[in-house]
């Protein structure tokens, strides 16, 4: 008698637990890059723009050895801009000596220069840096930044054209 009653608890108990697996919804990735870019040329038309190296890492997610880019070590006043289409994205401002062995700054020119993505390539969980116009990949951003930001945006040289800046407003 008691096993019988307790049947229908089994039953509802594992109705429920099958309604729970259905219905539970996978986490997704924070996107703030679905849109459609401003500039916006297909594969063809980036592969005559870009040298090989620049279409691999803007276009292809690639990334420049550590060490090895231009801008690693480079301490030049400007605005650093993006070498797919040319969207100013970081100023010499915020860039720092992250070790690393990329161009590092605390953080974008302005709210509206970079969008992010997560990034599970590669067996890592990481935040894509793109540019915002283009959506050209420069790189990636990492928590373990300098004040006051603790942000870290470990960019590829590649993807970066720099400008040396024009005035010194910040002098006057
Ligand atoms: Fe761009």
């Amino acid at each position: 008698m008691k096993r019988r009653n307790l049947f229908p608890l089994i039953a509802a108990v594992g109705i429920i637990l099958a309604a729970c697996t259905t219905t539970g919804q996978e986490k997704k990735p924070k996107v703030t890059s679905v849109k459609e870019y401003e500039v916006n040329l297909s594969e063809e038309e980036w592969r005559k723009r870009l040298t090989p190296e620049e279409f691999r890492i803007l276009r292809q997610k690639g990334t420049e050895y550590a060490w090895t880019g231009e801008y690693n070590k480079f301490k030049k006043k400007g605005v650093f801009n993006c070498a797919g289409c040319g969207n100013p994205l970081f100023s010499s401002e915020s860039k720092y000596d992250s070790g690393s062995g990329w161009p590092s700054y605390w953080k974008p020119l302005n709210e509206e220069a970079v969008v992010t993505e997560a990034d599970y390539s590669h067996g890592m969980t990481r935040t894509e840096v793109l540019c915002a116009k283009c959506g050209g990949h420069l790189g990636h951003v990492f928590p373990d930044g300098p004040r006051p930001t603790g942000q870290r945006y470990c960019i590829n040289s590649l993807s970066l054209d720099f400008e040396a800046k024009k005035d010194t407003k910040k002098d006057e």
